[in-house]
């Protein structure tokens, strides 16, 4: 009989009515295991669990809550070797950075297992003499978290790690194709000593499960990231049930290169932004925007640092780009790179499927040179290895093009000018803006989150993510 991991429901382990296995995009003859697949009625249960477990949890000692969630953050940093190794398999991303998402993780719950204990409020003198004020920070219930495939470990460490801290009960879907990271957080935090039903994890469809979360009035929060399509759905269910949502979208982030930039740093900047992780990071700098005098050594040199790029299986040591998660995003991305042909664009430096002696998911990067802001590539998030470039005058229309477009997550400049860059900071759309720097790659303890059609809601990590994950209230007491 095949061994299902199960769910965590309750603080029992469910292996539900299907399972299903995860298999490997490096190999797809390797399969790394087989997770059970929940139903409406397993979500509805867990949702139970986290009901009956959130008020007890959210009057436990903030020492109590620092202590499990720094048991959780500090087995998560022991074991980042072995849990970055699954990561890795299940993903499809290079063991180095697999290992290195699995550490943030671990350095996430440690964080904010000190922010439990930093928790406050504000007292104030009231308008009324004799009246104190008090301002105070209480849990929000019950907190349904939906993740993404792109960042198993580190996405739900996010949401998982500050919903539990302010002391909210925690329902977590995560994504279909990464159950194994998720499976194994949720093992970490049942034996550091989570009590029953304080951490729920149901596998399965979103379709199902999801969907399931979605229509249940006992959710108080919804913490999303994945797709627009998924995010507007996501948002219609809490508006009607009036709860709280925070949702992450995606990016078209752009990297502005400018005349006076370092050529070598904006070249190092585009190709970590555009193709590490195999571009399947919201943060990617898709979009590159370069003035001309600069555009064609710019584009030389990328191309060169692209030909040392090799893809590969993600456990092979010299692999730096590793395959694309599933068939079906593979296929999008050829799909993107097509369109932007048929559209005027050069392809250049690969893009195409390539065999790396295993049956997997293996494209080599793409650059798009000669693209304009309304091309569907410069207009969509391809959510892989594909990056366009776009060649503008100067400075102001570098600006201009930067900000053409419904997304607004990160954005960065290359420039030694402090005037450029200093304008750049203040006057892009965007929740994060980063000066000669890729626009992939953020710190955990400053808040993480976009602007237009990319977030909605409060911002996520660091202590700003306090503001999602509690309720004020404000107390007025006559002594
Ligand atoms: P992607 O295209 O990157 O997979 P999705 O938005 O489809 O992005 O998926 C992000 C997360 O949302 C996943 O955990 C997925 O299962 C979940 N999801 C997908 N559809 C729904 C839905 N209808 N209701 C709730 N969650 C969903």
């Amino acid at each position: 009989m095949t061994d299902v991991k199960g769910m965590l429901i309750a603080g029992e382990w469910r292996s539900g009515g299907r399972s299903s296995p995860n298999v490997n995009p490096s190999d797809t003859n390797e399969i790394i295991g087989h997770y059970a697949q929940g139903d409406a009625d397993d979500m509805r249960d867990a949702i139970e669990a986290a009901c009956a477990a959130q008020p007890r949890w959210g009057e436990t000692t903030p020492q109590a809550r620092h202590d499990i969630l720094a048991q959780a953050g500090n087995e998560i940093l022991n074991r980042s070797d072995e849990l970055g190794e699954l990561l890795a398999r299940e993903e499809g991303k290079t063991r180095r950075e697999a290992v290195a998402e699995t550490r943030r993780a671990g350095q996430i719950f440690l964080y904010f297992a000190g922010e439990a204990l930093r928790i406050s409020g504000e007292k104030l003198a009231s308008l009324r003499p004799g009246v104190e004020v008090d301002v105070t920070r209480e849990p929000v219930g019950v907190v349904g978290i939906i993740t993404p495939w792109n960042y198993p470990m580190a996405i739900p460490a996010w949401k998982v790690a500050p919903a539990l801290c302010y002391g909210n009960a925690v329902v977590m879907k995560p994504a279909e194709l990464v159950p194994g990271s998720a499976w194994m957080l949720a093992d970490i935090l049942q034996r550091a000593g989570l009590p029953d039903g304080v951490f729920n994890l149901v596998m399965g469809a979103g379709s199902i499960v999801g969907a399931a979360m979605l229509e249940d009035p006992r959710i108080d929060a919804i913490s999303f990231t994945g797709s627009q399509a998924t995010g507007a759905r996501v948002a219609a269910a809490c508006a009607k049930h009036m709860r709280r949502v925070q949702l992450e979208m995606g990016g078209k982030n752009p990297l502005v290169v400018l005349d006076d930039a370092d050529i070598d740093q904006a070249i190092d900047c585009a190709i970590d932004g555009a193709f590490f992780s195999t571009g399947q990071r919201c943060t990617a700098s898709s979009r590159l925007i370069v003035t001309e005098s600069v555009h064609s050594r710019f584009v030389e040199g990328c191309l060169e640092r692209m030909r040392g790029l090799k893809v590969g299986h993600a456990l092979d040591n010299d692999t730096t780009i590793g395959p694309v998660v599933d068939q079906q995003q593979l296929a999008n991305n050829l799909r993107y790179i097509e369109t932007a042909r048929g559209e005027g664009g050069s392809i250049r430096g690969g893009g195409e499927r390539v065999e790396c002696g295993r049956p997997g998911f293996y494209m080599t990067p793409a650059l798009v040179t000669d693209t304009s802001p309304q091309m569907t590539i410069n207009r969509e998030e391809v959510f892989g290895p594909v990056a366009s470039v776009m060649r503008v005058r100067d400075y102001e229309e570098a600006l201009y093009v930067a900000n053409d477009t419904q997304f607004g997550l990160c954005a960065g400049i290359c420039t030694t000018s402090l005037k450029y860059a200093s304008h750049f900071r203040r006057s892009v759309r965007a929740g994060m803006v980063m000066v000669n720097l890729p626009t992939a790659g953020v710190d955990y303890h400053v808040p993480f989150g976009g602007t237009k059609a990319s977030s909605m809601g409060p911002r996520e990590q660091g202590r700003h993510a306090a503001e999602f994950y509690t309720v004020l209230k404000t107390a007025y007491v006559e002594p």
